[in-house]
């Protein structure tokens, strides 16, 4: 039983092939950390999960439901499958509370006082439960990250995504965004991380994927790609 079954996935821009024939199964609970070389595919790859690319041809099923149908329901494909960007994508006129509420109230229609308690036990949650009324230019990227996190976990999604979450960070807040991330790991979250960052690979992958040039290549143990012969 899979909540993602990624099945034979062509993804073309143009005459560029981004994605060729890519198949992986991934089990409720699985850790899974994608790499590769830039213009592989990794990001493509993620971005058809929750079908802000839409594929050319293939199928991938999430949970039980076909994303790639053109009939299914896309506000419940991003209420199932949150997604944490390398740019944070925060929206700026909006303070962290609203950031993280909006869409709780608008794609769940969560009442407003409920919403806020949700987003403060989150924000607690990353550390940062001071900051609910700034805004996120007032924050560092760190901080930034950390209620991308929140503001993806708020709509209760059965599947995380991350692209690159830490590659625009300084390096000193890496770690706390890192850290963040290794406790929803140890949460039983499933969750699907393109990084160049091979410690939390380590330390959390239960799978390792290698693509180049839009394939995946290699899929195996963080022990088979890190260690040392
Ligand atoms: P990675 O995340 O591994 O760096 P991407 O998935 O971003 O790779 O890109 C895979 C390939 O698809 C690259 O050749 C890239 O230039 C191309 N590509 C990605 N997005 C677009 C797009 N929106 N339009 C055209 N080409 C794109
Ligand atoms: P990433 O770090 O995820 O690989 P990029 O800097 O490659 O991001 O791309 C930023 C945005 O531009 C993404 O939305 C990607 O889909 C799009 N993009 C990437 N390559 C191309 C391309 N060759 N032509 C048009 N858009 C692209």
């Amino acid at each position: 039983k899979f909540i993602i079954d990624i099945q034979n996935v062509y993804k073309f821009f143009h005459n560029v092939v981004a994605l060729k024939n890519v198949s992986l199964q991934i089990k409720p609970k699985e850790k899974v950390v994608i790499i590769g070389p830039s213009g592989s595919g990794k990001s493509t790859l993620l971005r058809t999960i929750n079908r802000l690319e839409k594929i050319d041809k293939g199928k991938i099923i999430v949970d039980g439901f076909d994303i790639t149908d053109p009939k299914c329901d896309i506000n419940k494909i991003r209420m199932e499958v949150g997604m944490v960007f390398q740019n944070f994508n925060l929206f700026p006129h909006k303070t962290v509370l609203q950031n993280i509420t909006m869409a709780p109230i608008k794609l769940k229609k969560i009442p407003l006082k409920e919403a806020n308690n949700i987003a403060f036990s989150l924000l607690k949650k990353v550390g940062i439960e001071d900051k609910a009324h700034v805004y996120p230019a007032q924050l560092s990227g760190g901080q930034q990250q950390r209620v991308a996190i929140a503001r993806a976990l708020a709509m209760k999604p059965k599947v995380m995504l991350f692209d690159e979450p830490t590659s625009a960070l300084d390096p000193e807040m890496i770690g706390e965004v890192l850290e963040v991330m290794i406790n929803l790991a140890h949460e039983g979250m499933t969750m699907v991380v393109v990084t160049h960052e091979m410690g939390f690979a380590r330390e959390v992958a239960d799978r390792v994927v290698f693509m180049d040039e839009g394939e995946i290549l290699e899929v195996g143990s963080p022990e088979h790609f890190f260690m040392n012969p």
